[in-house]
């Protein structure tokens, strides 16, 4: 036997309210890149204490560390996350390892080796949490101006020289300050450099770099967003709309429990990490080209107006159109312009499964590794923690649909967020109603809803209807064609097929496709636009024509 060891796990508390806490993307920014460099902070403190990492990221950390160096480590991990952010803590704790338990598992069961040793550990870890449950104290003083970010803590004196019109307090002020805050924009330049393809992609033809060292910083220069109003600028087909994405690997918990050794898992969480981290990049190379946009009033606040040389002869400047919020394990949040957010979520689903196929197969699993998520589509007006929570909502209905069907990728859902949605913020609840949930006197409902789909299934409807959008069909007539949809089904089909009989553009047979590709694998083909489900569902007829008319007005 060699020297005594112990399994050290941590996990940070609340640290999403600390990310999005303000509301601006320079601060949610530097929170998320001080926490992703915590994370890795603390595992390189476990090495060099002679531990190994098994797990690390998204808040994570699960290790076996030499048992002398438990408590210690535990300290400093913990006073880390403090010294660093002020206010975001994490818990630590550890158990020294009984014998043969990292072969057999605790209490043993070699079925699922790693699946019984983390709800121990996890479960002594929950304990301590819970014991020390604590609020944040912020002495606010009647008199005191509050942090403009945040809105809770008090503003320090010492920020106010540098942004006096943006007033912050000493917490904000080191987000937005954070060192390492342009880490996702460097890794993706890093990325398109050894992706000569994608960088030209990317670039659309034009350089990438000035021509001579004196063009240098002149309207080259590509900035990161400020706000969403920038990221939302950019979407061509509805000005002022962002998406938001939230994907995470499905069942990976049962995953790493299942695996048979812990050298084995942490193969798999770097593998993991990295395959997100690849599918995140190559989809914004692929779908985002720079954009010009006007710069947000917030710049001004802030003295972060491009310089005149900077501008186009509009006044306008060039950004980098989107947000990496993190890449964290198996977890991606990030914005773009609504018009790219479905084609680049299925490109992430899709990227994600394929580059971790291999590895997944070197273990010797057989069923695929998938992430499956949600799409927000809203006006850049709304704060983002709300499209945060709503995300993580659909993540949870696609990752239903994903189980339900038994399928071998990731699923996803999506929603348009219309303002009166917002009061009632639970997903579920409001799709139970109208105009989701069609009530029919004496009979089952109608659904207007074939969400979540396979990622695939998406791609395929969204390229699809660009094909209707360049075949001329007009706006108006798929919102009347969506319209009818409320009126019942007989008078939907007749409305159909009253229409299609008067196409004259060949839109019709785009459409038919469309909703042929979105029906429910599960349903027999109905009179169009409806499907039938199976005779266990809440409901009589669905169609798909709905999601289909929300997603055609951000087709660019
Ligand atoms: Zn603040």
């Amino acid at each position: 036997m060699g020297t005594p060891q112990a399994l050290l796990a941590a996990d940070t508390d609340r640290t999403q309210d600390y990310v999005f806490e303000s509301a601006r993307l320079p601060e949610i920014r530097g929170a998320s890149r001080q926490l992703d460099d915590l994370d890795r902070r603390a595992a390189n403190l476990v090495r060099q204490r002679g531990g190994q990492v098994i797990l690390s990221g998204g808040g994570r950390l699960l290790a076996i560390v030499p048992l002398d160096e438990a408590e210690a480590l535990a300290l400093e991990v913990e006073k880390e996350y403090v010294s660093e952010t002020r206010v975001a803590t994490t818990t630590v704790d550890w158990r020294p390892l009984p014998p043969g338990a990292l072969e057999q598992g605790y209490p043993p069961d070699p079925g699922r080796p790693f699946g019984t040793l983390m709800n121990w550990i996890e479960g002594w870890l929950r304990r301590k949490k819970e014991s020390r449950e604590t609020v944040p104290f912020w002495e606010s003083l009647p008199h005191t101006e509050r942090c403009r970010s945040c809105q809770v803590r008090p503003v320090s004196p010492a920020t106010l020289q540098k942004y006096p019109d943006w007033p912050l307090c000493d917490v904000c002020y080191a987000k937005r300050t954070y060192e390492g805050r342009f880490a996702w924009f460097h890794r993706f330049q890093g990325f398109l450099k050894r992706n000569p393809d994608l960088e030209r992609r990317y670039y659309a033809g034009e350089s990438p770099f000035p021509d001579s060292p004196a063009d240098a910083g002149k309207r080259f220069a590509r900035h990161t967003p400020q706000d969403l109003t920038e990221i939302g600028e950019a979407c061509g087909s509805r000005e002022g709309y962002v998406g938001f994405i939230y994907l995470d690997g499905d069942d990976m918990g049962e995953v790493f429990a299942r695996l048979p050794t812990w050298q084995a898992c942490a193969g798999l969480s770097q593998a993991v990490q990295k395959a997100a981290e690849e599918a995140v990049l190559r989809a914004l190379a692929i779908h985002l080209h720079p954009a010009w946009v006007f710069p947000s009033p917030a710049r001004a606040s802030v003295d972060e107006m491009p310089s005149e040389e900077e501008r186009d002869e509009l006044g306008r400047m060039r950004i980098h159109p989107f947000e990496i919020i993190t890449v964290g394990g198996d977890d991606v949040m990030l914005i773009v312009p609504a018009d790219r957010a479905i084609p680049i979520a299925a490109e992430i689903a899709r990227g994600f499964q394929a580059g971790v196929a291999k590895r997944f197969a070197a273990e010797g699993l057989s069923h695929p590794l998938t992430m499956s998520g949600g799409v927000v589509l809203a006006a850049d007006h709304n704060p983002v923690r709300v499209l945060r929570d709503l995300a993580k909502e659909l993540a949870v209905e696609a990752k239903r649909a994903r189980r339900e069907a038994g399928a071998g990728e990731g699923y996803l859902d999506f929603l348009v967020l219309r303002s009166a949605d917002i009061l009632d913020r639970r997903v579920a609840r409001l799709r139970g109603t109208y105009p989701y949930t069609l009530p029919v006197p004496g009979r089952k409902p109608l659904s207007l809803l074939g969400r979540p789909y396979p990622a695939s299934t998406l791609q395929a409807i969204w390229e699809e209807l660009h094909h209707l959008r360049r075949a001329r069909f007009p706006a108006s007539q798929m919102h009347l064609l969506a319209e009818a949809l409320l009126r019942g089904r007989r008078e939907a089909t007749l409305f159909y097929l009253y229409q299609k009989a008067r196409d004259k553009g060949g839109g019709f047979a785009h459409l038919d496709r469309i909703l042929e590709v979105a029906r429910n694998p599960d349903d027999e083909p109905g009179p169009l636009p409806w499907s039938i489900p199976p005779k266990r569902m809440g409901y009589s007829y669905r169609t798909a024509l709905w999601d289909v008319a929300e997603l055609y007005t951000f087709v660019s």
